[in-house]
């Protein structure tokens, strides 16, 4: 007998009717002979009704009382679920962070988890019932709640599976897995059967918006195979995200992903020394900005140079704020910035082991006469700062170009 741990999200238990639907799966694979632990989000839209309650009582609320407020989203849906399957006649008991020792850090609205207790959900499936989870709260060591992030059920699951060394960890969604590039804006699109965690964190993180990383990343530190499928859907479909394969390396890249966030700011003739790369990005680390891509460039004629650097779009106004004093306090000869800027990735294992693969991706963005204004590279990824307005065309084409109609990678791609 097996122990699985299934994550429903908002969309999928969104109305008592989907509530009803993820029921009857539960019993289905409850009727497999199944252990099962199901972890649930918040009814769609409902936690961002919650913090738009606290928004019209304050400009800035409290962010305790805040968790105490947004975390109540999946208490109702887990007391839901359970009610429905106790009503199917299935022994079901739910749970709350607290009951479980979800312990984590204080750091309300973004807390990570530091341990679980496995023994209240061991003795509750020990003794014949489901176990149905609230996800996306824990508590401080304080026994404060604490809440782990926009999107961060899938943590939740994931950590489970992870406590109770599940044999799967099923997470449950509006879309049938993960592809490789958005249907909505690559027509010729199409579901990944397997795709590694260093692939998928490289696509959630840039972008892909299946998973949220920092499951992802969990999953790879336990080794907890994933599985994304589609609540509104039957059969067994879905992307399995796991360990590294070899034939994985067959295909040169995974997947296509698109970030139209961006936005590039630019400082010039900066005086060639050391320390003043730590200068400009120290306060913008400090004011909590991340920063993506940087370049810089030397200047062989007067010895200065150019360091250009992406924000997120909603960062640019502050960053600039910042930038701008220090490029006065070292003499920089000005500030530029564009705003509207995308990045493109293409992502895959195989990169490893092909050649030439970031010269293809340049020539498809040549031929469609995109100029390429910042890059990036890494093991398994290549990324380009492009014009925002370029951005969907750009990522169609590469698509296309490698992972297309592209018999071979087709072939590999179901091997
Ligand atoms: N309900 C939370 C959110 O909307 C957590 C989740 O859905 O995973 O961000
Ligand atoms: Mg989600």
């Amino acid at each position: 007998m097996g122990l699985i741990v299934q994550k429903y999200g908002g969309t999928s238990v969104g109305s008592i009717e989907r509530i009803k639907a993820v029921a009857d799966r539960v019993a289905r694979t409850r009727a497999r002979g199944e252990r099962l632990v199901v972890v649930v989000s918040a009814m769609a839209g409902e936690t961002n009704r919650l913090f738009a309650l606290a928004q019209q009582l304050s400009d800035a609320p409290n962010p305790r009382e805040t968790d105490v407020l947004v975390a109540t989203g999946e208490q109702v849906s887990a007391a839901l679920l359970a009610i429905r399957l106790q009503a199917l006649g299935l022994p079901t008991v739910s749970f709350l962070a607290h009951q479980l020792k979800i312990i984590t850090d204080s750091r309300h609205g973004g807390a990570r988890i530091r341990s679980i207790d496995g023994g209240r959900l061991r003795a509750a499936l020990d003794g014949g019932n489901i176990a149905v989870v609230a996800g996306y709260q824990g508590i401080d060591p304080a026994g404060d709640i604490t809440t782990l992030g926009r999107g961060a059920s899938d943590l939740t699951a994931v950590a489970v599976a992870a406590a109770l060394e599940a044999d799967a960890c099923e997470i449950y969604t509006d879309v049938d897995g993960v592809y490789t590039a958005d249907p909505n804006i690559c027509p010729r699109a199409r579901r990944l059967e397997r795709i590694s965690y260093d692939e998928m964190l490289e696509m959630a993180g840039l972008g892909a918006k299946v998973l949220q990383l920092r499951s992802v990343e969990l999953a790879r530190r336990f080794n907890v195979p994933l599985v994304v499928r589609s609540s509104f859907t039957e059969g067994d479909g879905g992307t399995w995200v796991g360990q590294e394969e070899e034939a994985m390396e067959d295909v040169m890249v995974a997947g296509v992903t698109l970030d139209q966030n961006q936005s590039k700011i630019t400082l010039t003739g900066v005086e060639d020394r050391a320390g003043l790369a730590a200068r400009i990005f120290g306060p913008i680390a400090d004011a909590g900005m991340v920063v993506d891509m940087i370049i810089q460039n030397a200047r062989s004629a007067d010895g200065r140079t150019d360091l250009t650097f992406t924000v997120a779009r909603g960062d640019l106004r502050p960053a600039l704020e910042l930038v701008k004093v220090v490029a006065g306090e070292i003499g920089a000869a000005g500030v530029r910035h564009e705003e509207q800027v995308a990045k493109v990735s293409i992502v895959g294992v195989g990169m490893r082991t092909h050649a030439g693969v970031a010269a293809k991706m340049f020539a498809v963005l040549a031929a469609e006469g995109i100029n390429i204004e910042m890059i990036a590279t890494s093991e398994i990824k290549v990324s380009v700062v492009i014009n925002a307005k370029y951005g969907e065309l750009a990522m169609r084409a590469l698509h296309d170009a490698f992972l297309g109609d592209d018999p071979g990678a087709a072939k590999a791609q179901s091997a």
